[in-house]
């Protein structure tokens, strides 16, 4: 390759790369595999290798990914996030140069030797799959939990910390340095990560899509509550050599298992690359049966000296490296397709397969999509077919294994009409899926739209799926307004209902009346009606009477709000249905009306979607809150639907650039705070641009 073609890959692969570590570590919603975005750092590190004179310090492989600056809107879990107060990390926090090849490995072994020199041994471990934490301890007790951030600095999430049963607040046994940080990962198990995306289903939420993700997601959460419920596990794997005086990593991490520590009991301390070798392709079957998800193996130097001896990039240490396993895959047998309804009518084939183990769990069932999905695999019932997890909750089928077709398979016909109420299945143009028009006769939809209303991020009534079938069944539910009109005699009749449940889900209805406007607006389950677009409408609109007598072209003035949607909004009024079931609940005393609070300021800002970024002088929470008082919409990323980029000192230099391209006006904060009623123009001693804060 000549140095102009070079230079010119260079830069396109050091974009490519810094976007897609955005969307992995900020936004945490990967659209490209670890495998894909590894093979294009390895052909970047390949390239400034050969040409040198084009790595610049600003390149991807010279600095860790960074998950500071997650801005609101940006990903699954946005609203909920917060921005942490950032310390610097008493070392770096650095990544491990990664190989999907034994051959790297045994050359990573053949230098390590040359270097040494004399006999040495190897930690190998498992290469946990979820997101880094260091920790410190002072006097025996937790004192800071901070994540890698950028590598330098990094967000404090002690409190969060403090909610996950594995980590110690407080040391046992004794030896123990007076302060020492230690760190390792936080990971999520299999079990509550499809428990969590099962929730997030249910509430329209995006799934997330692995439990990396959800584990980087769930440790950056508002509520320490939350963060103790999402069933996050930690290990350890690390202490810097220079905080506590053992020879080898192996006896540093058994003194930290004996001050109570959470320590992996799978490593194994191995003497050459034949060991590393056995080692690897144990686990690389046996990993299946792990109950978290591991991406590969850590192969460190276990001597600290030789360690200090070997260094550091300036991204990962010399001392170590990662084997990476190649995502996993299984190849099994359909059993029969099922057609599934969901609460919005669309009809999902899914196939029930030989149960195979995949990535932690025995998987039965995966997904087809739609009918042309079927149809292009060309699957048969019998076939033998490829299964992954992807970022749905239940597993995909990637294709089919034709060798392996046998005669006698037979060829799936999609029905023509519903599986449950037998209507006439409709494939409305645009769709890939066929529905069900039945919206308030199918007894599925009307489950589903009844446990919707019931869930958490909805009006937050306990109850769960059991008990809206057994309602169901016994008549005593049809719509959610029934709900309201249940009486203490009618549950006592449901089975295992005592007095004391029957009062519990009596008191939980009342409190339900309590929930605010837009989470209402969720709960009715207007189809493509969201958690963030029932919040656009009801800070727009401020009624359900509003909303109902919009025209299409008012709901289009909603920002985020487009045809489907609109049409979706009024289609859903337009119903006499719906009507009669709006006034029962307004009957009932929920609310069906923002609450003008002191919250809301003016609304000058109305219509109006602000991007931030950079430093101002109140806090970025506190900006945000501005926004939204004053009637605007934050946004996270800079669009064509962005109204302003509000630029404080340090902006980020892709912002202003993305703005530039679709001419989207900059502002200054002293702008901004000129078109607030009331606000304070900001002054420079009030500037916070210290230290803390220098990284955003
Ligand atoms: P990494 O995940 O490859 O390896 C370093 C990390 O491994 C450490 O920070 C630590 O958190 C972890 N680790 C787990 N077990 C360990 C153990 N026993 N000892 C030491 N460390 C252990 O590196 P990274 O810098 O965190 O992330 C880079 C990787 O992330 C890439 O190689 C890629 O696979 C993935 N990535 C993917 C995308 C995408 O778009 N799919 C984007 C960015 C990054």
């Amino acid at each position: 390759m000549g140095r102009s073609e070079a230079q010119h890959r260079i830069e396109e692969l050091k974009a490519i790369l810094w976007e897609n570590s955005r969307k992995y570590y900020v936004d945490n919603a990967p659209t490209m595999s670890d495998m894909e975005y590894d093979f294009l750092m390895h052909e970047l590190e390949d390239l400034e290798n050969q040409f040198p004179e084009y790595r610049t310090p600003d390149s991807p492989t010279q600095k860790v990914g960074s998950d500071i600056d997650a801005p609101v809107g940006q990903n699954a879990e946005s609203e909920a996030r917060r921005e942490f107060r950032k310390f610097p990390h008493q070392y770096p926090m650095l990544s491990l140069s990664n190989t999907y090849n034994i051959g790297e490995v045994e050359e990573f072994a053949e230098r390590a030797e040359k270097t040494i020199g004399g006999s040495f041994t190897y930690s190998c471990e498992l290469k946990f799959d979820g997101t880094a934490i260091c920790l410190t301890y002072k006097n025996g007790k937790l004192f800071r939990a901070l994540t890698r951030g950028d590598g330098v600095y990094g967000d404090d999430v002690t409190e969060n910390a403090l909610k996950i049963k594995s980590i110690p607040s407080v040391l046992k046994g004794s030896g123990y340095p007076e302060e020492f940080e230690i760190r390792g990962e936080i990971l999520m198990p299999y079990e509550s990560f499809d428990r969590l995306n099962r929730e997030r289903e249910d509430n329209e939420e995006q799934p997330f899509a692995n439990p990396r993700n959800a584990a980087s997601g769930s440790l950056k959460l508002l509520d320490p509550e939350e963060v103790g419920r999402r069933g996050l596990i930690c290990t350890l794997y690390h202490i810097p050599s220079d905080n506590v005086s053992f020879s080898t990593h192996d006896e540093a991490l058994k003194a930290a298992e004996s001050w109570g520590l959470p320590i992996s009991d799978k490593r194994k301390i191995c003497k050459n690359i034949g060991e590393i070798e056995e080692y690897i392709s144990y686990w690389d079957t046996e990993r299946r049966r792990l109950p978290f998800p591991t991406d590969g193996i850590v192969i460190k130097i276990n001597e600290m000296a030789y360690q200090s001896l070997l260094g550091y990039t300036a991204k990962s240490p010399r001392w170590a490296v990662a084997y990476k396993f190649k995502a996993e895959e299984a190849l099994t047998k359909v059993l029969s397709i099922d057609y599934q309804v969901g609460r919005t009518g669309a009809v999902t084939p899914v196939a029930n397969l030989e149960p195979v183990l995949l990535a932690g769990t025995v998987v039965k069932r995966a997904t087809l999509n739609n009918a042309d999905f079927m149809k292009d695999l060309d699957i048969r019932i019998g076939d033998w077919v490829y299964v992954i997890k992807g970022g749905e909750i239940i597993p995909k089928i990637i294709g089919v294994e034709e060798s392996k077709r046998t005669p006698g398979t037979l060829e799936p016909v999609f029905p023509k009409v519903c599986p449950d109420c037998g209507s006439e299945l409709i494939r409305p143009e645009g769709e890939a899926k066929w529905f069900c028009p039945n919206i308030d006769g199918c007894p599925t939809q009307i489950k589903g739209k009844l446990v919707h209303f019931l869930g958490r991020k909805a009006m937050n009534i306990i109850a769960g799926d059991a008990t809206v079938e057994q309602m169901y069944n016994l008549g005593l539910v049809r719509t959610p307004a029934d709900f309201y009109d249940l009486r203490k005699g009618q549950l006592m009749m449901m089975e295992g209902w005592k007095d004391r449940s029957a009062e519990r889900f009596l008191s939980s209805i009342a409190d339900s009346k309590k929930v605010t406007f837009d989470h209402v607006l969720f709960a009715l389950g207007i189809r493509y009606v969201g958690e963030q677009t029932a919040k656009d409408l009801a800070r727009h609109f401020g009624s359900i009477e509003a909303i109902a007598s919009a025209s299409k072209e008012d709901l289009l003035q909603v920002p985020d709000v487009g045809e489907v949607i609109a049409d979706s909004i009024v289609s859903y009024f337009r119903d006499p249905v719906h009507r009669i079931e709006i006034e029962r609940l307004k009957a009932s005393g929920v609310q069906l009306s923002m609450e003008k609070t002191e919250e809301t300021t003016s609304d000058v800002l109305k219509g109006v979607t602000i991007v931030i970024s950079g430093n101002f002088s109140i806090s970025r929470d506190e900006m945000k809150a501005l926004i939204e008082k004053n009637g605007g919409k934050n946004s996270g990323s800079v669009s064509g639907k962005t109204t302003y980029l509000l630029a404080g000192s340090k902006p980020g230099p892709e912002k202003i650039k993305k703005a530039a391209e679709l001419g989207v006006r900059v502002i200054s904060e002293e702008e901004f705070m000129g078109m607030i009623p009331g606000a304070e123009q900001p002054t420079d001693e009030n500037n916070r641009e210290g230290e803390q804060l220098s990284l955003f």
